[in-house]
């Protein structure tokens, strides 16, 4: 299906490669017509040309907003070639074929780049371009069209190829690139319109993945997957380097991520801190004198889970950690570092994953999270909801002890980290029992403690690590059951977010309890 270009209508802001273009095209014999600035760029060029004004019978007015929105033109884009009563509307209305559309639209985005205002912006929206655009990639059995400069030099050699021809397949893929274009085009004004309008707020960027790598299937072997990176370059597992191990897999980078993000809570400056993630949730974090005492006891939370885990480490792998955490079978460990003994240790592990990173990210940046619903997207800050000991506001009679407050302080933020509903026991800087992803808040605390139960078993412990502990609640508790069942299994104090219409039942059970309990008056849902 070889159609012959014999007319051409150029009109072009960005008039990079216009001229070797146009100069290849009337060499073949085709017919040059243009609109203001691009006719007068070839003229001085010494190419013979038609203004655009001729062919409609209009000047180009009104600062150039109406130059070829005519049916001249539009007819002459549009008319099927093949249709009778097509070819005598042409015939009728002496309207000429156009073969073949070089536009180039006004540079929106690049007005919008630069801060221009707000009426620049609007007068750099082009209107006759796109409903060019549209009309002659509608018609691509007929029209070519071109909108990217990239494709000057294929088009050229396409028609060389079929004697000033060019094919339906390489038409249609010109057709493709343009809607592309044109709903790139729109898209770009209407995201700037949006933010135009909204409160002010900073600045966001668009997202825009770009393909980082293709991955060998998702969550599963039967979906297809593929790593994008974001170009924010947070220090995390999209911009880590890898060491050593298998390719990371989907599930992997998930893990991975969410174990980093925790533990990039914890202020390195502060001491040690380890997370062990399973499956998203955290089974074991824990500060310690050293590393390799963060991550045994990290490891002690719940020996059971951590099997298979993902590691972080909010500072640099040494090889005492290293050592024992070669002891069992884990998936992945992350790092902002690794220094040279951790290494060697890990040289031995082929298959552990071995990923490093450029420090810690701010676990209060600002930033988007996505999620997708049939027919559409969520889009939503991330979580960077953040309380000090001052937010606190200690609703019960007795107020917590400041060994209390301090574990009380780290359980919310293992909490934060959590899938809900989330119950998080800890004791001296270590997670000893995490309830999470339930959906009554009164399981999820039955759960941490009967884990903690276990471990007590397997530790050979008199009694289990929730004796003594403290205990954080993502979000209220609904009914006193989850506060007293926390109290049962020896909790001490509570931390929560209140605001439950029975607060006052809950804490009348803590005081009856003898437990303290603090609220934060923010929330960490995660679903
Ligand atoms: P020139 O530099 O040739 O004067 O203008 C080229 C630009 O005008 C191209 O970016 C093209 O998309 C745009 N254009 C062509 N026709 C129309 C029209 O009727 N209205 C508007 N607003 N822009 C047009």
């Amino acid at each position: 299906h070889l159609v012959p270009v014999g007319r051409a209508l150029l009109s072009v802001s960005d008039k990079t490669g216009l001229l070797d273009l146009a100069r290849a095209l009337a060499g073949m014999g085709v017919e040059l017509i243009s609109t203001g600035g691009t006719a007068q760029a070839l003229r001085t060029a010494g190419l013979a040309v038609r203004d655009v004004a001729e062919v409609t019978g209009f000047p180009e007015m009104m600062d150039g907003r109406v130059k070829t929105l005519h049916p001249n033109v539009h007819g002459g884009l549009l008319a099927l070639r093949d249709d009778d009563e097509h070819l005598v509307a042409m015939a009728v209305h002496g309207i000429e074929p156009i073969d073949l559309l070089v536009v180039n639209l006004y540079p929106f985005e690049a007005a919008v780049a630069r801060g221009a205002s707000y009426d620049d912006c609007v007068e750099n929206i082009d209107i006759g371009g796109p409903a060019m655009i549209r009309a002659a990639a509608k018609n691509h059995r007929f029209v070519n069209v071109v909108t990217d400069i990239a494709d000057y030099a294929p088009l050229l050699a396409e028609m060389k190829a079929h004697k000033g021809a060019t094919s339906h397949a390489f038409r249609q893929r010109l057709a493709l690139t343009a809607y592309s274009r044109t709903a790139a085009y729109d898209a770009a004004v209407s995201g700037w319109m949006a933010e135009a309008l909204a409160e002010p707020a900073p600045r966001r960027r668009a997202f825009a993945g770009q393909l980082a790598s293709p991955l060998r299937y998702g969550e599963n072997p039967h979906q297809r997957a593929a790593f994008y990176t974001d170009g924010t370059w947070r220090p995390g597992v999209a911009t880590a380097r890898q060491w050593q191990g298998k390719e990371l897999s989907y599930n992997n980078i998930n893990d991975t991520d969410a174990a980093f993000e925790l533990v990039a809570e914890f202020d390195p400056l502060q001491g040690p801190a380890c997370v062990i993630v399973k499956h998203a949730n955290p089974c074991g974090v824990a500060r310690g004198a050293t590393l390799a005492e963060a991550y045994a006891r990290a490891f002690d939370c719940d020996r059971t889970s951590a099997f298979g885990g993902i590691i972080a480490l909010n500072q640099p792998l040494d090889a005492a950690t290293a050592e024992k955490i070669v002891e069992i079978f884990t998936e992945v460990v992350i790092a902002p570092g690794a220094d040279e003994g951790a290494r060697a240790v890990f040289a031995t592990k082929k298959n552990l994953r071995l990923l490093t990173t450029m420090g810690l990210p701010n676990p209060v940046a600002r930033g988007l999270a996505f999620k997708q619903v049939a027919g559409g997207f969520l889009v939503q800050d991330r979580d960077a909801g953040h309380v000090t000991a001052a937010d606190l506001r200690v609703v019960t009679k007795r107020a917590p002890t400041d060994a209390e407050l301090a574990d009380l302080m780290f359980a919310w933020t293992v909490a934060k980290h959590v899938k809900s509903n989330a119950i998080v026991y800890v004791k001296d800087g270590a997670t000893v029992g995490v309830g999470a992803g339930q959906m009554s808040r009164v399981d999820s605390t039955r759960i941490a403690a009967r884990k903690a139960e276990d471990m007590a078993m397997a530790l050979g412990l008199p009694a289990p690590l929730t004796q003594g502990a403290v205990v954080a609640s993502d979000a209220f508790f609904p009914f006193a059951d989850g506060l007293i069942t926390a109290a049962e299994a020896g909790a001490t104090a509570i931390i929560q977010p209140g605001g439950s219409v029975r607060d006052d039942e809950v804490i009348a059970a803590a005081d009856a309890a003898g437990l303290a309990m603090v609220f934060t008056g923010q929330r960490h849902f995660r679903h």
